[in-house]
């Protein structure tokens, strides 16, 4: 697909959006806060927006799957939340998806980008999505995922993509 100027604010939200009805589909009793932070003054970013798309919508169904297993055994004042966060860096942008989930543990952090690599049980995952978003943001955009959990709070993916002078 072609790069055209996106307004991912707009992209971040109605995807965060779409991830959450897609869980609430399949489970309604379920409630998870959503929290968004959107900079203003990001101007249009050159993206595929579908592929940009893509990449958030399997961050956040990861997001929402480790909340909603977590609630499984959490206790009773445990309370979901998925946030998104974008904001001006240096080189770029960044959009920050966050949850207060599982958490990953170091072992398995080695793996998450490996295709086929899944620790959820047949049916539930494919193993393919961090793989295929790692691709979409770094070769098809010249940007960077990065990761950060601490197994038991939850996790943040990074999304880091250029803006061009
Ligand atoms: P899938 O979702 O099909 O398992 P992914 O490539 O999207 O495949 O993710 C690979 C693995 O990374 C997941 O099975 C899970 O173990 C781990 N993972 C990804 N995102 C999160 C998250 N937000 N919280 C906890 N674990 C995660
Ligand atoms: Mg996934």
């Amino acid at each position: 697909g072609d790069k055209q100027p996106t307004n991912l604010n707009a992209l971040a939200d109605e995807y965060l959006k779409i991830a959450y009805h897609g869980l609430r589909a399949k489970d309604k009793d379920f409630i998870c806060e959503l929290v968004t932070d959107f900079d203003p003054s990001l101007g249009p970013v050159d993206v595929v927006s579908q592929e940009i798309g893509r990449v958030l919508l399997n961050l956040y169904n990861n997001a929402f799957y480790a909340v909603y297993e977590k609630q499984k055994t959490a206790p009773a004042d445990y309370q979901p939340a998925v946030s998104v966060r974008t904001q001006r860096s240096e080189s770029g942008v960044e959009i920050r998806v966050k949850d207060n989930g599982t958490g990953i543990p170091e072992s398995v952090k080695a793996k998450i980008f490996q295709p086929f690599f899944t620790t959820k049980p047949t049916g539930e995952g494919t193993g393919l999505g961090l793989s295929l978003s790692y691709d979409i943001v770094t070769k098809g955009h010249g940007g960077i995922l990065t990761v950060e959990s601490l197994p038991g709070q939850g996790t943040e993916f990074v999304i880091t993509l250029p803006t061009k002078v």
